[in-house]
C-alpha cells in the first residue's frame, strides 16, 4: 500500500520539481475552474511566461480533457494571433502549461476600460480575430468558447486566440451536438441541437456566430442577446433578435452593422464565411499610392506620368493629411447641445452619454462579471424595467 502511494506521488513530485527548478512563479493572472494562471520567468534566461496550473484532483475528465487541450493547442501552433504553447509538465495530479505571456491580459478587461471600441480599432481587432480563427478552422479545429476573456492581447495589443478547453478537431462533415461554450456566444443551431431531437448538429459556423456577438459587443460595449432572464435571452438568440436601436449605435456607420448583420444570421448555411468577412467592406480601408498618381497637364495633350518626384509627392501628403485632419474633425464635430434634450432624454447626447457611461463604468466596473452572466449589458441599461413603469404609469393616471 505505501508502495502504491509512493508511485502514485513520485511522477508528480518530478514534474513539479520539473517545472520549479525551471521557471520562478510569479503573481496570479486570471482563474478558470480547475486552473490557476500566473506569470512566471524562466530562471535560465530571465524571459517572462504564462503558466496556466491545472489542478487534476477534483474530476477525472479535467485530465481527459487537459490531455485534449494540449493535442488541440499543438495542432493550431504557429500562427501570430494564436497563443504559443512554450513547454508542458504533466503529471498525475497537476499539468502545467507555460504560454507566451500577454502582458495586456484579456480583451475584456481592456474593453471594460475603455467603455467601447472605435470602428477602426474594431477594425483592427476583430481582422486578427478572423485570421486566428480562418487559422484554426484551417487545421480543421472548432474552438467553441471564443469571447473576450478568451482572446488576449500582446505588448502590442495585438490579439492571442486562448482557451482551447472545449476546441475540438471535427473529421470531415462531422456534426457536434454537446452543449458547451458560454451561454451570451452561443449560436442558434448549438442551442437547437440541444432543445430539438431532429436538429442537425453543429459545425464551424458557431465561431463566425460568436464573433458576431464580439464585434457587436466592441462597438457598443453591450452584447446583443443580454436579458436578465436567461430563457429569453437564449430564446432572442434562436430567433436571432437583437437591434441597432441603442443611442450608442446612431454614431456608427452602415458597414460595420452590415457585417454583424451577415455574422449574426440564424442559418448557418446561410451565414457569411470567414474568407467573406475578410473581403467585406469594413475591412477594405482606403489605398492611395502616390507613385501610381497620373497628373493631366490642362492645355496641353501631354499626359504625364510621374515617376518620382519628391517635391510632388511631399505636396500630395500634406493635402492629403490636410483633407484626413478635416474629415476626422467632422466625426468628432460635437452634436449641438440642446437644453430640451438634455431635460428630457439626456442618454441621447453623446457627449452626456460616454461622460454617464464612463462614470458607471468607474463605478461599478468591477461589478462586470466573466462568463455566463454578461452583466456588462445591465450598465447601459437606460430604459425604466417594464414593471416600474407600470408603477410609473399607474401613478400619473392617478
Ligand atoms: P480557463 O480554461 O480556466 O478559462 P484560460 O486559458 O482561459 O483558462 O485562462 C484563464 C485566464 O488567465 C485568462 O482569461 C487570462 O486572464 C489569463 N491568462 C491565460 N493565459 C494567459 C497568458 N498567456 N498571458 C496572460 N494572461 C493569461
Ligand atoms: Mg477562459
Amino acid at each position: 500500500m505505501a508502495r502504491e502511494e509512493e508511485y502514485d506521488k513520485l511522477p508528480d513530485k518530478d514534474a513539479a520539481k520539473e517545472f520549479y527548478a525551471k521557471y520562478e512563479p510569479k503573481e496570479l493572472l486570471g482563474r478558470g475552474i480547475s486552473s490557476t494562471v500566473r506569470r512566471c520567468i524562466e530562471k535560465e534566461t530571465g524571459r517572462e511566461y504564462a503558466a496556466k496550473i491545472i489542478d487534476l484532483s477534483n474530476d477525472d475528465a479535467t485530465l481527459e480533457g487537459t490531455k485534449q487541450e494540449v493535442n488541440i493547442l499543438r495542432t493550431v501552433v504557429g500562427h501570430p494571433y494564436i497563443i504559443e504553447l512554450q513547454d508542458v509538465f504533466e503529471s498525475s495530479t497537476f499539468i502545467f502549461l507555460v504560454f507566451e505571456l500577454c502582458k495586456h491580459g484579456e480583451l475584456f478587461d481592456y474593453l471594460t476600460s475603455v467603455v467601447t471600441l472605435s470602428e477602426k480599432k474594431t477594425r483592427y481587432i476583430m481582422k486578427q480575430v478572423f485570421e486566428g480563427v480562418q487559422h484554426i478552422h484551417s487545421r480543421g479545429v472548432v474552438h467553441r468558447d471564443l469571447k473576450p476573456e478568451n482572446i488576449l492581447l500582446d505588448d502590442n495589443l495585438n490579439v492571442k486566440i486562448t482557451d482551447f478547453g472545449f476546441a475540438k478537431k471535427l473529421e470531415k462533415g462531422e456534426l457536434l451536438h454537446d452543449l458547451c461554450g458560454t451561454p451570451g456566444y452561443l449560436a442558434p443551431e448549438t442551442l437547437k441541437t440541444n432543445m430539438f431531437e431532429d436538429a442537425p448538429g453543429y459545425s464551424f459556423e458557431v465561431d463566425i456566430w460568436a464573433c458576431g456577438v464580439i464585434m457587436y459587443t466592441l462597438l457598443v460595449g453591450c452584447p446583443p442577446f443580454w436579458h436578465r432572464k436567461q430563457m429569453v435571452m437564449l430564446r432572442n438568440i434562436m430567433e436571432g433578435k437583437y437591434s441597432f436601436s441603442s443611442p450608442e449605435w446612431t454614431d456608427i456607420s452602415e458597414s460595420p452593422k452590415d457585417l454583424i448583420r451577415k455574422l449574426l444570421v440564424v442559418d448557418p448555411k446561410q451565414r457569411i464565411s470567414i474568407e467573406e468577412a475578410l473581403q467585406h467592406e469594413f475591412f477594405q480601408s482606403v489605398k492611395l499610392d502616390f507613385d501610381t498618381i497620373q497628373i493631366k497637364e490642362i492645355g496641353s495633350v501631354k499626359l504625364q506620368t510621374s515617376k518620382f518626384n519628391a517635391r510632388r509627392k511631399f505636396k500630395m501628403a500634406i493635402l492629403f493629411v490636410r483633407a484626413m485632419v478635416r474629415i476626422q474633425r467632422l466625426r468628432f464635430t460635437p452634436e449641438p447641445l440642446s437644453v430640451d434634450t438634455a431635460r428630457t432624454d439626456p442618454y441621447r447626447i453623446k457627449l452626456l452619454r460616454k461622460i454617464v457611461d464612463g462614470c458607471a463604468f468607474r463605478v461599478y466596473g468591477h461589478w462586470v462579471k466573466k462568463g455566463e452572466g454578461q452583466n456588462r449589458a445591465a450598465l447601459f441599461e437606460n430604459a425604466p424595467k417594464t414593471d416600474l413603469k407600470h408603477i410609473y404609469l399607474a401613478n400619473l393616471s392617478r
